[in-house]
Protein backbone atom coordinates (compact mmCIF):
# COMPACT_ATOMS: atom_id res chain seq x y z
CA UNK A 1 0.00 0.00 0.00
CA UNK A 2 1.00 3.32 -1.04
CA UNK A 3 1.91 5.66 1.79
CA UNK A 4 1.60 9.24 2.65
CA UNK A 5 5.23 11.08 3.45
CA UNK A 6 4.79 12.63 6.96
CA UNK A 7 4.94 16.30 6.54
CA UNK A 8 7.92 17.85 8.64
CA UNK A 9 8.42 21.25 10.62
CA UNK A 10 11.39 22.88 11.07
CA UNK A 11 11.23 23.41 15.07
CA UNK A 12 13.75 25.71 16.61
CA UNK A 13 12.91 24.46 20.41
CA UNK A 14 10.22 23.34 22.72
CA UNK A 15 9.80 25.12 25.36
CA UNK A 16 7.75 22.67 28.66
CA UNK A 17 6.08 24.74 31.56
CA UNK A 18 5.78 27.99 29.82
CA UNK A 19 3.50 30.50 32.17
CA UNK A 20 3.97 33.97 29.49
CA UNK A 21 2.63 32.44 26.52
CA UNK A 22 -1.47 32.42 27.12
CA UNK A 23 -3.40 31.01 30.06
CA UNK A 24 -2.19 28.14 32.74
CA UNK A 25 0.87 26.24 32.40
CA UNK A 26 1.97 25.63 28.66
CA UNK A 27 4.53 24.30 26.16
CA UNK A 28 5.38 26.67 23.86
CA UNK A 29 6.72 25.10 19.88
CA UNK A 30 8.79 27.35 18.78
CA UNK A 31 8.40 26.75 14.75
CA UNK A 32 11.66 28.47 12.50
CA UNK A 33 11.00 31.04 9.88
CA UNK A 34 9.67 34.41 9.83
CA UNK A 35 8.37 37.05 6.83
CA UNK A 36 9.01 39.55 9.30
CA UNK A 37 12.92 41.21 9.85
CA UNK A 38 11.86 43.62 13.40
CA UNK A 39 15.16 45.26 14.18
CA UNK A 40 14.94 44.51 17.77
CA UNK A 41 14.01 40.42 17.22
CA UNK A 42 14.31 38.60 20.22
CA UNK A 43 15.03 35.57 18.23
CA UNK A 44 17.13 36.23 15.63
CA UNK A 45 18.12 32.63 15.54
CA UNK A 46 14.29 31.91 14.24
CA UNK A 47 13.38 34.38 11.80
CA UNK A 48 14.27 34.20 7.81
CA UNK A 49 13.75 31.01 5.66
CA UNK A 50 13.05 27.63 7.31
CA UNK A 51 16.72 26.32 7.05
CA UNK A 52 18.40 25.06 10.01
CA UNK A 53 21.12 27.73 10.94
CA UNK A 54 24.44 27.12 12.01
CA UNK A 55 25.23 28.83 15.83
CA UNK A 56 28.61 28.59 17.69
CA UNK A 57 28.21 28.87 21.46
CA UNK A 58 31.77 29.98 22.56
CA UNK A 59 31.59 28.92 25.88
CA UNK A 60 31.30 25.68 25.10
CA UNK A 61 34.21 25.08 22.88
CA UNK A 62 36.94 23.07 23.68
CA UNK A 63 39.18 24.82 21.22
CA UNK A 64 40.00 20.94 19.51
CA UNK A 65 40.08 22.04 15.73
CA UNK A 66 37.27 19.03 14.65
CA UNK A 67 35.72 21.65 12.97
CA UNK A 68 38.38 23.20 10.93
CA UNK A 69 39.37 20.04 9.03
CA UNK A 70 35.65 19.17 8.75
CA UNK A 71 34.46 22.12 7.11
CA UNK A 72 34.50 21.33 3.24
CA UNK A 73 34.56 25.19 2.30
CA UNK A 74 37.62 26.30 5.23
CA UNK A 75 35.59 28.62 7.05
CA UNK A 76 36.39 27.44 10.94
CA UNK A 77 39.58 28.62 11.89
CA UNK A 78 41.20 27.30 14.88
CA UNK A 79 44.67 28.42 16.34
CA UNK A 80 46.95 30.03 18.29
CA UNK A 81 45.41 33.35 17.30
CA UNK A 82 42.24 32.58 17.95
CA UNK A 83 38.77 31.33 16.73
CA UNK A 84 37.19 32.55 14.04
CA UNK A 85 33.98 31.75 11.64
CA UNK A 86 33.70 33.27 7.86
CA UNK A 87 30.12 33.31 8.24
CA UNK A 88 29.21 34.85 5.17
CA UNK A 89 30.47 32.13 3.11
CA UNK A 90 28.86 29.62 5.07
CA UNK A 91 25.75 27.75 3.38
CA UNK A 92 24.66 26.25 6.96
CA UNK A 93 25.71 22.32 5.61
CA UNK A 94 25.72 21.40 9.16
CA UNK A 95 28.95 19.23 8.70
CA UNK A 96 30.97 21.23 11.66
CA UNK A 97 27.93 20.95 14.03
CA UNK A 98 28.44 17.38 13.29
CA UNK A 99 31.93 16.62 14.67
CA UNK A 100 32.04 18.95 17.64
CA UNK A 101 32.19 16.98 20.49
CA UNK A 102 30.88 19.85 22.78
CA UNK A 103 28.36 20.83 20.98
CA UNK A 104 30.08 24.40 20.93
CA UNK A 105 28.67 24.58 16.80
CA UNK A 106 24.87 23.23 16.97
CA UNK A 107 22.32 23.66 14.10
CA UNK A 108 19.10 25.81 15.07
CA UNK A 109 16.29 23.87 13.75
CA UNK A 110 15.35 20.33 13.91
CA UNK A 111 12.96 18.88 11.22
CA UNK A 112 9.85 17.01 13.50
CA UNK A 113 6.92 14.73 11.90
CA UNK A 114 3.65 15.78 14.08
CA UNK A 115 3.83 12.76 15.99
CA UNK A 116 7.20 13.53 17.44
CA UNK A 117 5.71 16.91 18.17
CA UNK A 118 2.83 15.38 20.02
CA UNK A 119 5.12 12.76 22.18
CA UNK A 120 7.00 15.84 23.75
CA UNK A 121 3.41 17.30 24.27
CA UNK A 122 1.63 15.01 25.84
CA UNK A 123 4.01 14.46 28.56
CA UNK A 124 2.41 17.54 30.55
CA UNK A 125 -1.15 16.70 29.66
CA UNK A 126 -2.34 16.82 33.15
CA UNK A 127 -0.49 19.87 33.99
CA UNK A 128 -2.41 21.83 30.95
CA UNK A 129 -5.82 20.05 32.37
CA UNK A 130 -5.04 21.14 35.87
CA UNK A 131 -4.28 24.38 35.48
CA UNK A 132 -6.23 25.41 32.25
CA UNK A 133 -2.92 25.83 30.25
CA UNK A 134 -2.21 24.22 26.90
CA UNK A 135 -0.25 24.80 23.77
CA UNK A 136 0.73 27.75 21.81
CA UNK A 137 2.63 27.68 18.31
CA UNK A 138 5.40 30.58 18.38
CA UNK A 139 8.49 31.42 16.26
CA UNK A 140 9.22 32.71 14.16
CA UNK A 141 6.02 33.27 12.53
CA UNK A 142 4.76 29.78 13.01
CA UNK A 143 2.25 29.95 10.19
CA UNK A 144 5.18 29.84 7.64
CA UNK A 145 4.62 26.05 7.94
CA UNK A 146 1.26 26.08 7.35
CA UNK A 147 0.50 22.64 6.69
CA UNK A 148 2.73 21.41 9.69
CA UNK A 149 1.12 23.74 12.05
CA UNK A 150 -2.57 22.71 10.98
CA UNK A 151 -1.68 18.73 11.61
CA UNK A 152 -0.05 19.92 14.97
CA UNK A 153 -2.89 22.27 15.63
CA UNK A 154 -5.56 18.99 14.81
CA UNK A 155 -3.69 16.82 16.72
CA UNK A 156 -4.10 18.94 19.87
CA UNK A 157 -7.79 19.29 19.65
CA UNK A 158 -7.93 15.47 18.98
CA UNK A 159 -6.57 15.03 22.50
CA UNK A 160 -8.42 17.50 23.84
CA UNK A 161 -5.65 20.09 24.48
CA UNK A 162 -5.85 24.15 24.22
CA UNK A 163 -4.40 25.74 21.57
CA UNK A 164 -2.75 28.97 21.12
CA UNK A 165 -1.00 30.67 18.43
CA UNK A 166 1.65 33.64 18.49
CA UNK A 167 1.64 35.59 15.59
CA UNK A 168 2.77 38.60 13.72
CA UNK A 169 -0.16 38.65 11.27
CA UNK A 170 1.43 38.46 8.43
CA UNK A 171 -0.09 36.05 6.68
CA UNK A 172 -2.74 35.40 3.71
CA UNK A 173 -6.25 35.47 5.41
CA UNK A 174 -7.04 32.33 3.84
CA UNK A 175 -4.18 30.55 5.54
CA UNK A 176 -5.81 31.79 8.96
CA UNK A 177 -9.18 30.99 8.08
CA UNK A 178 -8.19 27.34 7.45
CA UNK A 179 -6.71 27.25 10.59
CA UNK A 180 -9.63 29.13 12.94
CA UNK A 181 -11.54 25.64 14.08
CA UNK A 182 -8.41 24.20 15.46
CA UNK A 183 -7.44 27.48 17.41
CA UNK A 184 -8.41 28.49 21.05
CA UNK A 185 -6.66 31.72 21.04
CA UNK A 186 -4.20 34.36 19.64
CA UNK A 187 -1.35 36.20 20.56
CA UNK A 188 -1.36 39.02 18.13
CA UNK A 189 1.05 41.88 18.15
CA UNK A 190 0.75 45.17 17.58
CA UNK A 191 4.42 46.62 17.09
CA UNK A 192 3.05 50.39 15.31
CA UNK A 193 0.25 51.99 13.80
CA UNK A 194 2.04 53.93 10.89
CA UNK A 195 2.14 51.56 7.72
CA UNK A 196 5.64 53.65 6.98
CA UNK A 197 7.12 53.38 10.17
CA UNK A 198 6.26 49.05 10.25
CA UNK A 199 7.93 49.03 7.20
CA UNK A 200 10.79 50.51 8.04
CA UNK A 201 10.90 49.08 11.94
CA UNK A 202 10.09 45.19 10.36
CA UNK A 203 10.59 45.43 6.78
CA UNK A 204 7.00 45.01 6.24
CA UNK A 205 3.71 47.96 5.91
CA UNK A 206 0.97 46.75 8.69
CA UNK A 207 -2.08 46.41 6.52
CA UNK A 208 -2.19 42.54 6.07
CA UNK A 209 -1.52 42.57 9.52
CA UNK A 210 -4.88 45.07 10.82
CA UNK A 211 -6.84 43.53 8.29
CA UNK A 212 -6.10 39.93 9.72
CA UNK A 213 -6.79 41.11 13.27
CA UNK A 214 -10.31 42.26 12.25
CA UNK A 215 -11.31 38.94 10.57
CA UNK A 216 -10.28 37.13 13.45
CA UNK A 217 -12.34 39.44 15.63
CA UNK A 218 -15.30 38.81 13.04
CA UNK A 219 -14.36 35.09 13.77
CA UNK A 220 -14.97 35.97 17.32
CA UNK A 221 -12.16 34.02 18.46
CA UNK A 222 -10.24 35.30 21.84
CA UNK A 223 -6.83 37.45 21.21
CA UNK A 224 -4.62 38.82 23.64
CA UNK A 225 -2.66 41.64 21.83
CA UNK A 226 1.06 42.11 22.66
CA UNK A 227 2.49 45.12 22.20
CA UNK A 228 6.73 45.24 22.13
CA UNK A 229 8.03 48.75 23.82
CA UNK A 230 11.20 49.64 21.95
CA UNK A 231 12.56 53.09 23.39
CA UNK A 232 12.74 55.45 20.61
CA UNK A 233 11.24 53.36 18.07
CA UNK A 234 7.42 52.39 18.64
CA UNK A 235 6.96 54.05 22.61
CA UNK A 236 5.57 57.51 21.43
CA UNK A 237 2.33 58.85 22.62
CA UNK A 238 1.01 59.15 19.76
CA UNK A 239 1.58 55.34 19.01
CA UNK A 240 0.08 54.47 22.30
CA UNK A 241 -2.87 56.28 21.75
CA UNK A 242 -3.95 54.78 18.33
CA UNK A 243 -2.97 51.71 19.75
CA UNK A 244 -5.29 51.99 22.37
CA UNK A 245 -7.73 53.35 20.14
CA UNK A 246 -7.94 50.16 17.72
CA UNK A 247 -8.02 47.71 20.93
CA UNK A 248 -11.09 50.07 22.23
CA UNK A 249 -13.32 49.47 19.23
CA UNK A 250 -12.06 45.84 19.59
CA UNK A 251 -14.66 43.04 21.04
CA UNK A 252 -13.11 39.80 21.89
CA UNK A 253 -9.73 41.27 23.22
CA UNK A 254 -9.14 39.51 26.70
CA UNK A 255 -5.87 41.25 27.37
CA UNK A 256 -3.30 44.10 25.67
CA UNK A 257 -0.08 42.82 27.19
CA UNK A 258 2.86 45.35 26.95
CA UNK A 259 6.58 44.10 26.71
CA UNK A 260 9.15 46.12 27.87
CA UNK A 261 12.06 45.90 25.49
CA UNK A 262 14.63 43.59 26.85
CA UNK A 263 18.30 44.10 26.22
CA UNK A 264 19.34 40.35 26.36
CA UNK A 265 18.52 39.62 22.69
CA UNK A 266 21.80 41.39 21.68
CA UNK A 267 23.83 37.84 22.61
CA UNK A 268 21.71 35.79 20.23
CA UNK A 269 23.04 37.66 17.17
CA UNK A 270 26.50 36.73 17.94
CA UNK A 271 25.51 33.29 18.42
CA UNK A 272 24.64 33.44 14.56
CA UNK A 273 27.44 36.09 13.53
CA UNK A 274 25.62 38.92 13.34
CA UNK A 275 25.64 42.35 14.74
CA UNK A 276 22.42 43.70 16.99
CA UNK A 277 21.78 46.93 16.05
CA UNK A 278 19.89 47.90 18.96
CA UNK A 279 22.88 47.78 21.29
CA UNK A 280 23.04 51.10 23.14
CA UNK A 281 19.38 50.69 23.82
CA UNK A 282 18.60 50.51 27.28
CA UNK A 283 14.96 49.11 28.41
CA UNK A 284 12.66 51.52 29.81
CA UNK A 285 13.02 52.79 33.04
CA UNK A 286 10.28 51.33 35.61
CA UNK A 287 8.53 55.53 35.82
CA UNK A 288 8.35 55.79 32.18
CA UNK A 289 6.51 52.26 31.85
CA UNK A 290 4.08 53.18 34.09
CA UNK A 291 3.30 56.87 32.71
CA UNK A 292 3.22 54.94 29.12
CA UNK A 293 0.43 53.10 31.02
CA UNK A 294 -1.38 55.64 31.87
CA UNK A 295 -2.37 55.43 28.49
CA UNK A 296 -4.13 52.22 28.45
CA UNK A 297 -6.32 53.08 32.02
CA UNK A 298 -9.51 53.92 30.39
CA UNK A 299 -9.82 50.55 28.68
CA UNK A 300 -12.02 47.58 29.66
CA UNK A 301 -9.45 45.34 28.52
CA UNK A 302 -7.28 43.82 30.92
CA UNK A 303 -3.71 45.26 30.65
CA UNK A 304 -0.92 43.79 31.51
CA UNK A 305 2.74 45.12 31.89
CA UNK A 306 5.34 42.01 31.10
CA UNK A 307 8.44 42.47 33.01
S1 LIG B 1 27.87 24.81 8.44
FE1 LIG B 1 29.15 26.41 7.48
S2 LIG B 1 31.03 26.46 8.70
FE2 LIG B 1 29.98 24.50 9.16
S3 LIG B 1 30.80 22.97 7.74
FE3 LIG B 1 29.00 23.83 6.73
S4 LIG B 1 29.77 25.56 5.51
FE4 LIG B 1 31.38 25.02 6.98
S1 LIG C 1 34.84 21.28 16.92
FE1 LIG C 1 33.61 22.39 18.44
S2 LIG C 1 34.86 22.37 20.31
FE2 LIG C 1 36.23 21.84 18.59
S3 LIG C 1 37.14 23.82 17.98
FE3 LIG C 1 35.32 23.46 16.69
S4 LIG C 1 33.68 24.54 17.79
FE4 LIG C 1 35.34 24.28 19.25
Amino acid sequence: MHEEPRVKGLVFSICRSSAEDGPGIRTTVFLKGCPLNCIWCHSPQCRGSIKPQLAFYESRCIMCGACEAGCPKGLQIVSDRGRQILWDQCDHCGKCADICPSKALEMAGVWMTAEQVMDVLKRDIVYYRNSGGGVTFSGGEPTMQPQFLSICLQHCKQQGIHTAVDTCGFVKWSILENMLPFIDLFLYDIKHMDDEKHKTLTGTGNRLILENLQNIIRSEKPVWIRVPLIPGYNDSLDNLLRIRDLVEKLSFVEKVSILPYNSAAGAKYQFIGKKYSLEDIKPPPHERMEELLKVFSSLDTRVEFNR
